[in-house]
């Protein structure tokens, strides 16, 4: 059994209170069978609490509990209740944004200053932005002499949305805020890493004063919990970020099951073009922000860095003594930039790319190993001269390695931007306008950057070209993704 709350003790000595159970209806309580599950601090390798883990009837409960909630209350609540709901939620997180920042550090291992500084108002502004669509989401009229019909725009019902690691807090915001901005009920599951601050998110919802049921949030493993969801009959829609293989699997239990509708944000191998004629200092700034910040771990890293050839030893030369002054060590100090990687599966994983890379005869400039004694922290690492059939210029590794080659031509470069599977990002350093516009329309990618790297903003579509994903996220077009359309014809 877990205790339905802990106090964590935080690096600093300050102390959070965290709920464990399962929020099922407004409450937080135990699983059915009583099974929980550690989660570990990544920067000592100690585990930081146990929580609940769903099982296939906790799922059952949580759906039957948004069912209701949908059903009999919150498709009712108007636009403007939705809203002011949304925009408490916010002013509690704005309140708690140290805790949320420091509960992110500490379950995920990445820099509380980066946690503060970007991913906490990042996910207010999310809630924020959507709290402003919900009276505003209408439909058409048509009309002719006989006739007249219009449409209406409705929440689709009983959602569920299945989240990574990689940003918690964020990667909730993006789905939870939508969908309620639409009227739709919500079941979400956290990752199995990092379930802490999925729970310290429902305990406000909660104080915010969400109708029981509309917000139900669960912690589990992919099995059996989220493949539950995935196959579950009363879930009408699921929305998913994470891995490929995990994205498939949750199409065919989508396809094999109710048919529910499903958008995934998968993963990545974003290309970074860097011509000559770009402002080199800032194009090395962006190009480590891009494939460094949140230690690799983010689906539109630019970890495919393509170099002009003039200007190739020069940009590595500086890309190399930026990566230097780049602290890595205790996400909690205030120097810190790169903290460990989520777990240690992610840890072997990412060293066993970096083995592979050294194995196939790219050269590796800088890092390649584990950095200190304790904890999943690894240097950052450079490769250089990667050439296109190796394995760490294919495969997304998701973590801090960038692969580095050059380039000739325009021609030759988006022939090599092309060589993958994915499509999520891409960007473009270039001082000419029209070299970056016709670059930019020519590249099969969901997001491109011109001179900068890493911009999501709440107001903008994010989404994947080829096996990135389907759907998108953020901005107006999310919306198309939480509702569905009802015509009315009226005999005149
Ligand atoms: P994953 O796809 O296994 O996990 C993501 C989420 O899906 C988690 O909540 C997990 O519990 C859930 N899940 C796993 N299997 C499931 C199943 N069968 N049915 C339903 N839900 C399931 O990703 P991971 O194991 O955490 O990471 C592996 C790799 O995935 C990473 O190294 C990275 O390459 C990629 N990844 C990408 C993103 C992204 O934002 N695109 C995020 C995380 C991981």
């Amino acid at each position: 059994m877990s205790p339905n709350e802990v106090t964590i003790t935080l690096p600093n000595n300050k102390t959070i209170k965290i709920p464990t159970g399962l929020f099922i209806n407004n409450e937080f309580v135990d699983s059915v069978d009583g099974k929980c599950f550690e989660t570990i601090n990544p920067a000592t390798e100690k585990v930081i609490t146990t929580v609940a883990e769903a099982s296939e009837k906790d799922v059952d409960l949580a759906v039957n509990a948004a069912e209701k909630a949908f059903n009999e209350v919150w498709r009712y609540v108007n636009g403007a209740q939705r809203s002011k709901l949304l925009n408490k939620l916010a002013d509690l997180m704005e309140r708690d944004c140290d805790e949320l920042a420091a509960l992110e550090s500490l379950d995920n291992g990445k820099a509380y200053k980066s946690a503060k500084g970007d991913h906490v108002p990042a996910s207010i502004e999310v809630y924020r932005y959507y709290a402003g669509w919900c009276d505003k989401i209408h439909g058409k009229t048509f009309e002719s002499q006989e006739k007249f019909s219009y449409t209406r725009h409705e929440p689709i019902g009983v959602c569920a949305a299945i989240v990574p690691w990689n940003f918690p807090l964020v990667m909730q915001a993006w789905k939870l805020a939508p969908a309620l901005a639409c009227g739709n009920t919500m079941v979400l599951k956290s990752s199995e890493f990092t379930p802490l601050i999925a729970l310290k998110t429902a305990a406000l919802i909660k104080e915010a004063g969400f109708p029981k049921g509309v917000v139900n949030v669960l912690s589990g493993y992919g099995k059996p919990t989220g493949s539950a969801m995935a196959y579950h009959m009363k879930i009408d829609k699921i929305a998913f970020t994470g891995s490929t293989v995990t994205g498939r699997y949750i199409l065919k239990a989508a396809s094999e099951s109710n048919l529910k509708k499903v958008t995934l944000e998968l993963g990545g191998k974003s290309p970074n073009i860097i011509f000559a004629d770009a402002d080199l200092d800032e194009a090395v700034k962006w190009a480590h922000m891009g494939i460094f910040y949140n230690h690799g771990q983010c689906c539109a890293a630019g970890s495919r860095v393509y170099v002009e050839n003039s200007i190739y030893d020069k940009f590595i030369d500086k890309f190399k003594e930026h990566t230097k002054m780049m602290k890595i060590g205790d996400p909690f100090k205030s120097d810190t930039y790169q903290g460990p990687v989520v777990s240690k599966a992610q840890f072997d994983r990412v060293m066993s790319y970096i083995e592979t890379g050294k194995k196939e005869g790219a050269t590796c400039l800088m890092g390649g190993d584990r950095h200190g004694k304790e904890g999943y922290f690894i240097k950052p690492t450079i490769f250089t001269d990667v050439k296109e059939e190796m394995t760490i210029m294919k495969e997304e590794i998701f973590g801090p390695v960038v692969a580095i080659s050059k380039f000739n031509t325009v021609e030759e470069v988006i022939e090599k931007a092309h060589m993958t599977d994915f499509g999520l990002a891409a960007a473009v350093f270039t001082k000419d306008i029209s070299r970056a516009i016709k670059i930019s329309n020519e590249l099969r990618a969901g997001t491109v950057w011109v001179n900068l790297y890493n911009l999501i903003s709440p107001y903008s579509p994010f989404g994947g070209y080829k096996q990135s994903g389907m759907g998108r996220e953020l901005g107006k077009y999310a919306l198309r993704e939480y509702t569905q359309v009802k015509t009315i014809q009226i005999n005149l």
